[in-house]
């Protein structure tokens, strides 16, 4: 047996061993007999996190072993790094095995009893073709596989062609994030807030903008492949430090701002220093603390809720307001209110979209009348996303809505634009 191919913990195929005994199969013209499949186990970090990583071994050895039982002597199986698996699988026999490679329970013991655990897997499957190299293979494998690994839908997706351009992509984004970040081409844009009452600018929202060579990157295209590669905290940071300085400038130069909202990504709750490392960027540039406000998502799991309330509370010991972005699109939004000591709740801009085929007449205006309602009664803030048309404003003003944000105002502005709106153009005449 050659050494270089076997994985250490396991004992089953490597990288090298799958790419070296696959290539045997092609040089066979065997390939397109087999499925090509990207095992990625679900949540096994918890698992070394709660039980230690010797536990974590075991469990994965057993898993490994587990799903080896299940295979032909001319299948192949490796463990590519991680939780992480490929596999080739006969043709015929993806259906009938599918289910079981998918859900693997395995027992480990524990110093005083014997756990079990069950291992669930997301897969990504490719049909091998004829012509398919054993690179080939193994780049369309991991791209079906991270696609299903990211995919809050589906536990299992055959790749597509389609696919591979989606990843590189996705893949040039990621890799050149970096190098754009120490170019300076990230800028932000601003988007005032709107008091419904006077018309009258009340706060702004920074949007991050990625300027590339030729065009303009908007965030729906960078955030959330920059949340799964983890460097949307650089960017959270440095759009923080950009608006500080902005404030800064602005005082400086005699011009009172307004309080500014900055997005920050869930993936930070993570970081038990969140708090003081915002409160640290705010000191540098000596702003008061009432100039700023975190947004956050609503969209945080249950795991995230207790360090999502300790972050929430320590910034409003310091006076930093937080709120709660695209509130109604999550999970849990009423124990989120129940429990945060959040200042703001932003209503998602979908509660503005009325059904054309629902039965129930005014539901958007009773359900955004209630939430405006229960907000107030705890003491918390409401700011309505995404209002487009003076119909809408006029609907939130007589619903009490007290602010909105949209582009019937306005939309995100350049710096100059908002120093502009800042130093002179201070109330609206829209509605
Ligand atoms: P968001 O925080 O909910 O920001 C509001 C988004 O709605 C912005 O899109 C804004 O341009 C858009 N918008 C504002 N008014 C209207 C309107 O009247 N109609 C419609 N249809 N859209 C409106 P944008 O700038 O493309 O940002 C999209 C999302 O990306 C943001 O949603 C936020 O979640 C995220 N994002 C933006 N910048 C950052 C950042 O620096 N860090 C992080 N973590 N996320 C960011
Ligand atoms: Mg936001
Ligand atoms: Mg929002």
């Amino acid at each position: 047996m050659n050494f270089c191919y076997i994985d250490s913990l396991t004992g089953i195929l490597n990288t090298a061993g799958f790419m070296n005994q696959g290539t045997a199969l092609c040089e066979e013209n065997r390939q397109a007999d087999y499925t090509g499949l990207f095992l990625n186990i679900k949540g096994f970090r918890y698992i070394n996190q709660r039980f230690g990583f010797t536990n974590g071994d075991e469990a994965m050895r057993k898993y490994a072993h587990r799903i080896q039982k299940l295979l032909l002597p001319d299948e192949l199986f490796a463990r590519l790094g991680c939780d992480n698996y490929a596999l080739l699988l006969q043709k015929n026999r993806v259906d009938a095995l599918l289910d079981s490679l998918l859900s693997v329970r395995v027992h480990v013991q524990l110093e005083d009893f014997v756990n079990t655990f069950d291992l669930s897997s997301r897969a990504g499957l490719y049909e091998i073709r004829p012509e398919d190299t054993m690179n080939d293979i193994m780049n369309r494998i991991t791209v079906a596989g991270l696609l299903a690994k990211s995919s809050p839908h589906h536990n299992t997706i055959w790749f597509r062609e389609a696919m591979m351009e989606r990843y590189i992509h996705d893949k040039e984004i990621a890799d050149s994030f970096i190098s754009a970040i120490e170019n300076n081409e990230f800028s932000v844009y601003y988007q005032p807030k709107v008091s419904l009452d006077e018309q009258t600018l009340c706060g702004c929202e920074a949007l991050a903008r990625w300027d590339r060579i030729s065009e303009v990157i908007f965030p729906s295209e960078f955030v959330p492949i920059l949340e799964q590669e983890g460097t949307i905290c650089v960017l959270d940071f440095y759009v923080l430090e950009a608006v500080c300085r902005d404030i800064r400038n602005w005082l400086d130069m005699g011009i009172e701002p307004v309080r500014i909202s900055t997005n920050f990504s869930k993936i930070h709750l993570h970081n038990k220093n969140l708090a003081i490392d915002i409160l640290r960027v705010l000191d540098r540039y000596q702003i008061d603390t009432k100039y700023i406000e975190i947004e956050l998502t609503e969209t945080c799991g249950y795991e995230d809720f207790e360090s999502l309330s300790e972050f929430v509370d320590t910034m409003k010991e310091h006076g930093v307001h937080t709120s709660i972005d695209d509130f109604g699109t999550g999970y849990s939004s009423l124990n989120l209110l129940k429990d945060l000591n959040i200042d703001t709740i932003k209503l998602d801009k979908s509660f503005l979209n009325q059904n054309p085929n629902t039965k129930k007449k005014h539901a958007n205006e009773i359900v955004i009348k209630t939430i405006i309602n229960m907000a107030q009664d705890l003491d918390m803030q409401v700011i309505c996303e995404g209002v487009e048309t003076v119909e809408q404003a006029k609907l939130l003003q007589t619903l009490h809505c007290p602010a909105v944000q949209g582009f019937l105002f306005d939309g995100p502005l350049s710096h100059d634009e908002f120093e502009k709106r800042l130093k002179t153009e201070r109330v609206y005449h829209k509605i």
